[in-house]
C-alpha cells in the first residue's frame, strides 16, 4: 500500500519507512507529489496531525500519514507544546533551535520542577473523509537541564536529560534515539493498529 507522508523531512521519512516496511507500506512524501504543506492552527498535537493527514489524502487521493510533535514542560503548563518549533518567536526572537533553548532556560530559571516530555501524535487516514482515523501517541519523559549538553539530535535534545539513561537525548547515538523516542513509540503503536484494523502485514 502506498501512503503519503504529510512531511518533507527526509529523516522522518527514513525512520518511518523502516518501521512501516514490514507491513508492505511504501511512503511517498507529499512534496514529491507537489502537495503544499497544510496549516497547523490547532491547540493539540493530535488535531494538527489529523488536519495534515486529511489535507495530504485530499490532495493526493491516497491514504496518508501525518505526525505532529513537540516538547511539553510540566511547570509551564505543557508549553511550548504545539508551538515548540517557533517558541522563541512568541517572545520576538528569531526562529531557531538555539533561541528556543535559550528562551526555555529563561522561563525555567529558579524553577525546581524540571519535568518534561517529548510528545508525538501520528495519525493515518485511508481517505480525506475517513470516519475512523488511526491515532497513536508516544511520550518520552525527562528533565530539562540548566545548560546544554551533547551535540547530536536537534531541537530541545541538548536540554532533555533522560534519568534512566543518565544522558541527554543529544548524547545518545541516533539509532538509540530512534529506538526509544516518542516518535518510535507512536510509530510502533500505529503499526500495530494498521495490522489490526487495516489488515496490513
Ligand atoms: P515537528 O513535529 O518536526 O514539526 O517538530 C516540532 C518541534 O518540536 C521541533 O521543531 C522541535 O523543536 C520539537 N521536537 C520534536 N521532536 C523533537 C525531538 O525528537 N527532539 C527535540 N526536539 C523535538
Amino acid at each position: 500500500m502506498q501512503l503519503v507522508l504529510a512531511s518533507n523531512n527526509a529523516k522522518k521519512l527514513l525512520e518511518l519507512q523502516a518501521l512501516f516496511a514490514p507491513l508492505g507500506v511504501e511512503l511517498l512524501t507529499q512534496g514529491s507529489l507537489g502537495i503544499p504543506e497544510a496549516e497547523e492552527p490547532f491547540a493539540s498535537f493530535v488535531e494538527n496531525a489529523l488536519a495534515k493527514a486529511r489535507h495530504a489524502a485530499a490532495a493526493s487521493g491516497l491514504p496518508a500519514l501525518a505526525d505532529d510533535s513537540g516538547l511539553a514542560v510540566e511547570a509551564l503548563g505543557g508549553a511550548p507544546g504545539v508551538l515548540s518549533a517557533r517558541y522563541a518567536t512568541l517572545f520576538g526572537r528569531p526562529k531557531s533551535d538555539a533561541e528556543n533553548n535559550a528562551v526555555l532556560l529563561e522561563k525555567l530559571a529558579g524553577q525546581a520542577d524540571r519535568r518534561a516530555r517529548f510528545v508525538c501524535a501520528l495519525v493515518a487516514v485511508r481517505s480525506a473523509e475517513d470516519p475512523e482515523p488511526l491515532v497513536a501517541m508516544g511520550r518520552w519523559q525527562g528533565e530539562i537541564l540548566a545548560e546544554l549538553k551533547g551535540e547530536g539530535g536537534f531541537g530541545y535534545d541538548p536540554l532533555m536529560f533522560i534519568p534512566e539513561l543518565g544522558q541527554t537525548v543529544a548524547e545518545l547515538a541516533s539509532a538509540e534515539k530512534n529506538r526509544l523516542s516518542h516518535r518510535a513509540l507512536a510509530a510502533a503503536d500505529l503499526a500495530r493498529q494498521m495490522r489490526e484494523v487495516w489488515h496490513l502485514g
